[in-house]
């Protein structure tokens, strides 16, 4: 298969994952609302699959609502909390460096009357929490501050950011997606203190098309979908049973030695921006504090040539955002990085499959490309 070095746009399915979902699609096929034994082991399936997920959070299984991905829990918590807290106030902030799954809502938003607040990051892709207490006013209903960036992996201190939400405008809910730091950075709900937390299951080797919405107990938000009252009533539709499961057992496979893995990351990230620093002509890009995420580019070099030439080694890496096709990265922009750096700029992250001998693989085939293309 090469070097597969795009696991921020998707990451590979572990075994894990792959046998749960062959097993609900050829033995736990029934409907987890149906009252005879098929369906009663399916609802049980689902529930451990909930308990798993919930587990990494520290939340409480009851919490965590299954939706079909990142974008799906993104819409859901941010357009129920405007609809839900529209008489207390129409002011949001978000940042300027969201993903589109955050960005296109709140421009929705705008569009329907609310005020929205966008914080700009540093150079390296950073905001601060003086960043935040700024923007906050007494009619701020929502903010929506990401835990860890998709394209530069920069950390945004959101623990810290609740707090000072909770406090300042006691009104608002605080949500943060967390696609690229679930499972990457220590997130337990209790110390979070965030009331929406948004994951998704293609990012950390389960299948496409389940993702989860945590709700601090308590809080009820109108529901996303209407129909036949799945997940206790907030998001009617029958289950994606085979997502659903194979999103636990990726979930259960990861949290098992978490710690060290996570650790051989941070460690293969620092030999990869060690080995792409000695290379004449590549600048590293952002603050890469996620232990998977490293933004590079070749001055002069174009993305999608770069992409090309390290593909014909078997290296495969991404443009800035892989959701953001063609469209210069807004991230890179919103940091002030000069145009020409932004076009050619690389993604480059990793997982816990990535190995050694992957990433100096990665490193000699951009030596290559640097020596070939400028
Ligand atoms: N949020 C972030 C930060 C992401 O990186 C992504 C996907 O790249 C999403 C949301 C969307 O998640 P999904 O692909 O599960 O809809």
């Amino acid at each position: 298969m090469g070097a597969y070095f795009d696991n921020s746009a998707t990451t590979r399915p572990c075994p894990e994952a792959v046998q749960a979902v062959v097993e609900a699609m050829t033995e736990v096929w029934g409907n987890p609302s149906s009252l005879h034994r098929l369906g009663i082991e399916a609802e049980k399936r689902v529930s451990e699959a909930r308990r798993s997920v919930a587990e990494p959070l520290g939340a409480d299984p009851d919490r965590i609502f299954f939706t079909a991905g990142g974008t799906e829990a993104d819409n859901w918590a941010i357009f129920s909390t405007a609809k839900r807290m529209q008489k207390r106030g129409r002011h949001i902030v978000t940042t300027a460096i969201e993903h589109h799954a955050v960005l296109n809502p709140m421009r929705e938003l705008e569009a329907q009357g609310f005020e929205v607040t966008y914080l700009r990051p540093d150079r390296e892709g950073r905001i601060t929490v003086d960043d935040l207490r700024a923007a906050l006013r007494k009619d701020t209903v929502l903010v929506s501050v990401m835990a860890a960036n998709n394209e530069v992996g920069s950390v945004m201190p959101v623990g810290a950011m609740a707090k000072l939400t909770h406090r300042l405008a006691p009104s608002a809910l605080f949500h943060t997606d967390a696609v690229q730091a679930f499972l990457k950075l220590p997130l337990r709900v209790s110390a979070l203190e965030a009331d929406l937390i948004s994951i998704s299951s293609h990012k950390v080797h389960g299948p496409k098309g389940a993702g989860a919405l945590y709700i601090r107990k308590g809080l009820s938000l109108p529901p996303y979908l209407y129909g036949g009252g799945q997940e206790r009533g907030y998001r009617s539709g029958t289950e994606a049973v085979p997502a659903i499961l194979g999103f636990g057992a990726a979930c259960a496979a990861a949290s098992a030695d978490l710690r060290a893995e996570l650790a051989e990351e941070e460690r293969l990230k620092n030999m990869l921006i060690e080995g792409l620093s000695a290379i004449p002509g590549v600048q590293i890009v952002g603050a890469h504090e996620a232990p998977h995420i490293v933004s590079f580019a070749i001055p002069g070099v174009r993305s999608q040539g770069l992409i090309n030439c390290l593909q014909d080694q078997e290296v495969y890496v991404s443009a800035g955002s892989a959701c953001a096709k063609g469209h210069r990265s807004h991230v890179l922009e919103a940091m002030g990085i000069d145009p020409a750096l932004i076009d050619g700029s690389v993604r480059a992250s990793l997982s816990r499959f990535t190995t050694e001998a992957e990433v100096g693989q990665l490193v000699d085939a951009v030596r290559e490309a640097a020596e070939r293309l400028r």
